[in-house]
């Protein structure tokens, strides 16, 4: 048996007809920047969010970088985020000229430890940027409260989180604005580079639309410096088809999740992730902590009988070069640091069949247990 990582290809082979039908549309009108589709798409994915306004861009970096930068975040400010995400999010930041600065992780949830969110903040903080990393919502009445108390603004990173739920809410409406990806690999993915931005509140909205293009309402008049952040027609139809089957593919996920944590429940070399109270986790990723000194051998091992695995994210920002210049070292966050050697994603798509799964665990089982 053959078990990749995910699978885009069995994915796209029952959509063809689909697919098909919207890409010769879009030929035949040879329209390919911001135009009906990514008009349908926005209304479409705000509906889903029940969100009032959803921006589609270029990226989903491109939407970290354009919620904050138009949100207001600028040199000298400070913005809290998670250490253990991807780099796009410490990057959005970076961007705007303020800096990052991190938090370590919940030891049960991988995500940023709201306990110790509160203790980084400074004068020059300007606003809290939690990621719903793997799927998984953070706690964001705990967050909305921190922040509200010191009157600082909450954006959220949800590019791993597509229509993830904290309270039966879909995330994306807990701050002032929550960027989303659409690369091809997440729960919602396009064919190339795709992403976007809900928010609840119309001026920001406007903000956002005229800085995606330039800077500009009407064509060559530009009220501000703004960016080219905008989304293609084939992204955006491509997206449009297959959001009607997110719902379903998350469900399938969860699914694929509660098979996986049944199948490896006795395994006490084994802890499977687990969902916090409150939230409907979409599970982008289904991550597993191994003990350190067998995780690099159990990966071999399950490689080699054709399983695919990997890392999510094997060096937390602090320890990245492109952050040096923070001055940040190894013991600064101990719990981002030890689980980074112990994690491990095991096979995770909506495409998975049952005896995947099985194959997976019984794998697993078998490096443990012979
Ligand atoms: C994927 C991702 C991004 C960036 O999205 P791209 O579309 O790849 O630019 C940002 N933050 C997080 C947490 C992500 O997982």
């Amino acid at each position: 048996m053959n078990v990749p990582f995910l699978d885009l290809k069995s994915q796209y082979l029952r959509l063809k007809p689909e697919i098909e039908e919207v890409l010769a549309d879009i030929f035949e009108h040879s329209a390919f920047i911001c135009g009906k589709y990514v008009d349908l798409f926005e209304k479409a994915f705000a509906a889903a969010l029940v969100a009032k306004r959803f921006i589609a861009t270029s990226s989903g970096t491109d939407a970290v970088h354009l919620m904050l930068w138009a949100g207001g975040i600028g040199p000298g400010d400070e913005v809290i985020v998670p250490v253990n995400t991807f780099i796009a999010t410490a990057e959005g930041v970076s961007l705007c000229g303020a800096t990052p600065v991190f938090v370590d992780n919940d030891p049960t949830s991988y995500n940023i430890d709201v306990e110790r969110v509160e203790e980084k903040i400074t004068s020059r903080t300007r606003a809290v940027l939690p990621v719903h990393l793997y799927g998984q919502p953070v706690d964001m009445d705990e967050i909305n409260d921190i922040a509200s108390r010191h009157g600082r603004m909450v954006f959220e990173d949800a590019c791993q989180a597509q229509s993830a739920r904290f309270r039966g809410k879909a995330v994306g409406n807990f701050g002032t604005a929550a960027a989303f990806s659409f690369f091809p690999g997440k729960n919602l993915g396009a064919y190339g580079e795709a992403g976007g931005i809900s928010t609840n509140d119309e001026g920001l909205y406007q903000k956002m639309l005229r800085m995606r293009g330039h800077g500009s309402v009407e064509r060559y008049v530009h009220e501000s410096i703004g960016h080219n952040y905008r989304m293609e027609e084939i992204q955006a139809a491509v997206l449009l088809v297959k959001l009607k089957y997110l719902d379903g593919w998350n469900a399938r996920r969860r699914q694929i999740a509660g098979m996986y944590r049944s199948l490896l429940a006795d395994l006490k070399e084994v802890i499977c992730p687990v969902e916090s109270a409150d939230a409907y986790h979409i599970y982008h990723l289904f991550v597993v902590l191994v003990p350190a000194d067998k995780r690099d051998k159990l990966r071999e091992f399950l490689q080699k009988r054709n399983i695919a695995t990997g890392l999510h994210y094997p060096i937390p920002i602090h320890l990245q070069k492109a952050y040096a210049h923070l001055d940040y070292k190894r013991g600064d966050f101990p719990v981002a640091e030890k689980q980074a050697n112990e994690i491990l994603s095991l096979p995770m798509c909506p495409e998975m069949k049952d005896e995947q799964v099985e194959y997976v665990s019984v794998n697993i089982r078998s490096y443990f247990h012979g």
